[in-house]
């Protein structure tokens, strides 16, 4: 068992004495570890230290905080197989996919490192010998609440860039897979981060209320559920501060009679079974347009070589695995046709995990829970349909997002059903969608509140704000309606 997972305040690991949650391995259902669950005090303890921090670390200059980052950056990459180790521990993710979280949790600290090269002061002479001048400086103490499915890829997503921008920050892992967090403070610390200027309080939804009315703290970042990214912007904008919340996702992959069947058929079982489907970018739903029995036939096959404990790891949690194959029942329940069934699958050695096989059900009807619903798991619901603006009109009619993409090898039905579907990551020919540094990252509808991306040039809006400064130097700046 891993020691209890600690807060991290000013530079420490402190041993807390308020209760604590156990935390388990849902690949075998044992009890991993137990983290904090902090108390107000806790909060204002972290609070007050990054304050501390602030003046200081906001005081020198970009290219200073950007030191760090290089360091950090490094330790990430010496550190690849211990974290992609952890991160299969306490997420159940297969080793192969913690390690790509790994590598795409680089990339983002590389794009943070690359921030001098991206913002520069505008400076103009806008009158003879009078200057404006207009900066971004940071809004002081900052938190980023994360969920479970990435427990380093998404505290990266927020951590370097608020950092670099001057920031200090207070980070709220998801109590289900808190141990990522405490190896960010660690790594932070050793590449020389100062005392303060990132800490991690732990806990469940008491502290993100009291993060979200904490009134030392500007600005809050949240990635989560859709019913509690609402609740989390709603509260933290009704204290007056700054909030993008990103919420859950239900992602549409259009497939076209002529799409390429062995690319499709290979691209929709890695996204709606890498992660265990556990991805807000996961295929959830596939709307097959017209004649396309044949690829359904080797998605089908394909799927089959998706093995439980093999190259499929296991659901968050036992309620998780439960959610999951209460929907595929409903689905069933309702007419829906079950090619594949991962629902009762055991992995032999891991009995007690929290497996659910790869599920594929055809003959979805849009109305259905299941063709509306998160289902957050390994499952693909194929609703058919004879014309691509039926397909188009379901994934418009859907609440959430996030991601949609289109299989087709013709280029002008790309484009149409890229411009008319309602989603803010959008694919051709590609299962996961996700843009990749510099571009930005954000869904639409449901699936964000708030205004602009969370990752990329996008963030250094939210996590900075401008400065306009108007100088006047020169004497010869005579008297003008300005002056
Ligand atoms: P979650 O909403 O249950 O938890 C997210 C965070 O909120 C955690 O830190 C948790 O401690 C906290 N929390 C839980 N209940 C709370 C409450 N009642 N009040 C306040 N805070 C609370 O999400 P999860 O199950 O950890 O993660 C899965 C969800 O996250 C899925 O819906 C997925 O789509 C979504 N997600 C979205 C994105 C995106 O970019 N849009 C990215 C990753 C995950």
């Amino acid at each position: 068992m891993i020691k209890k997972i600690n807060n991290f305040i000013n530079g420490r690991f402190e041993n807390s004495t308020s209760k604590t949650i156990p935390v388990w391995n849902p690949q075998n259902g044992e009890k991993l570890t137990e983290v904090t669950c902090s108390s107000k005090k806790e909060l204002n303890n972290a609070v007050s230290s990054a304050k501390s921090a602030f003046c200081k670390w906001s005081n020198i200059t970009l290219k200073e905080r950007v030191e760090v980052f290089y360091e950090f950056r490094n330790e990430l990459k010496n550190n690849i197989t211990s974290l992609a180790n952890s991160i299969c521990q306490e997420n159940g993710k297969t080793f192969e996919e913690a390690r790509a979280e790994i590598l795409k949790g680089i990339e983002l600290t590389e794009f943070a490192c690359s921030m001098p090269q991206i913002i520069h002061d505008e400076i103009q002479e806008v009158s003879r010998g009078v200057e404006c001048r207009s900066s971004h400086v940071p809004l002081g103490i900052v938190a980023s609440i994360t969920p479970f499915n990435f427990p380093i890829m998404v505290p990266m997503w927020t951590v370097p860039n608020a950092i670099v921008l001057g920031n200090c920050m207070i980070l709220k892992p998801s109590e289900q897979t808190p141990v990522g967090a405490s190896k960010i403070a660690e790594l932070l610390k050793k590449s020389g981060l100062p005392d303060g200027v990132f800490n991690v309080i732990n806990g469940d939804k008491n502290i993100v209320e009291a993060i979200c009315d904490h009134k030392d703290i500007s600005a809050i970042s949240f990635v989560g559920s859709t019913k509690i990214a609402k609740n989390v912007y709603q509260r933290t904008t009704s204290n007056f501060k700054r909030c993008l919340s990103l919420g859950g996702a239900k992602n549409h992959l259009i497939v076209l009679p002529d799409a390429n069947e062995e690319m499709a058929s290979n691209d929709i079982i890695a996204s709606m079974s890498g992660c265990a489907g556990q991805r807000c970018m996961a295929a959830s739903a596939m709307l097959g347009v017209g004649k396309i029995d044949s690829i359904i036939n080797k998605i089908a096959n394909k799927a089959k070589t998706i093995v439980a404990g093999k190259n499929l790891g296991s659901v968050i949690s036992e309620e998780a695995k439960i959610r999951i194959e209460k929907y595929i029942e409903e689905a069933e329940k309702s007419g829906a046709k079950i090619i594949l069934d991962g629902r009762g699958v055991k992995v032999s050695g891991k009995e007690n995990g929290y497996y659910v096989g790869p599920t594929i059900l055809d003959h979805v009807k849009p109305e259905m829970k299941i063709a509306k619903e998160e289902v957050f798991g390994p499952v693909l619901a194929i609703i058919r349909t004879n014309e691509i603006d039926e397909a188009i009109a379901i994934e418009n009619n859907s609440q959430y997002g996030n991601a949609s993409s289109v299989y087709t090898q013709d280029g002008n039905l790309a484009n149409y059903v890229t411009e008319k579907v309602s989603a803010g990551m959008v694919g051709v020919n590609i299962g996961v969608p996700v843009p990749r540094e510099p571009f930005s990252f954000g869904g639409w509808n449901e699936s964000r509140f708030g205004v602009g991306d969370i990752t990329g040039k996008s963030s250094i809006n939210f996590w900075t704000q401008l400065k306009k400064r108007t100088s006047k130097w020169n004497q010869s700046a005579k008297k003008n309606w300005m002056s």
